[in-house]
């Protein structure tokens, strides 16, 4: 490996430790030309399996890239977009496996997007899960209605205060 400062065609290694997640390892680096010392680090490469056998590495962008289209018109900005891509790769990272089939990946997107947008979430789950009549997004609104009435927080209180659902 280059030096970063010289281009020294070597350098030794002073120290190695793990990541505090497990997931890669940093090495200190000293460079014997210079004497500058700089860090790398190596973790796994994770692989993306598509259904057709073939495998890709995996990148934020294209999680990003992948829920775009379904948070076309709401109200979702670049980084909360950046966020839902962070919180799929530490999914998918936590398994620990070098190859991940895309359906795992497009599960780990579920649930990030449905804390993000709903309505961005039921389009995506539309297609990704191939809902096919009415049903289907009936049921899946139904237990997103589900949550809703299990947060206290959320605007079920609201609801009550119409009159509507008071005594
Ligand atoms: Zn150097």
């Amino acid at each position: 490996m280059y030096c970063p400062f010289c281009r020294h065609p070597d350098s030794r290694v002073i120290d190695s430790r793990v990541a505090e997640d497990g997931t890669a390892i940093r090495r200190r680096r000293s460079c014997p030309e210079c004497g500058r010392r700089f860090t790398t680090q190596e973790s796994v490469i994770l692989m993306v399996a598509k259904r057709s056998g073939v495998t890709e590495p995996f990148t934020r962008e294209k999680i990003v890239r992948g829920v775009q289209r379904a948070c076309q018109g709401r109200p979702v900005d670049e980084d909360q977009l950046a966020m839902l891509a962070q919180r799929v790769e530490e999914t998918i990272r936590a398994r620990g496996l070098a190859v991940v089939p895309s359906h795992e990946v497009g599960l780990a997107i579920l649930g990030p997007l449905r804390d993000l947008d709903e309505v961005a979430y039921l389009r995506f789950a539309s297609v990704y899960r191939g809902f096919e009549s009415l049903d289907d997004f009936e049921k899946e609104i139904t237990a997103l209605r589900g949550r809703h009435l299990d947060e206290p927080d959320d605007d079920v209180p609201a609801a009550r205060a119409d009159g509507k659902h008071g005594k």
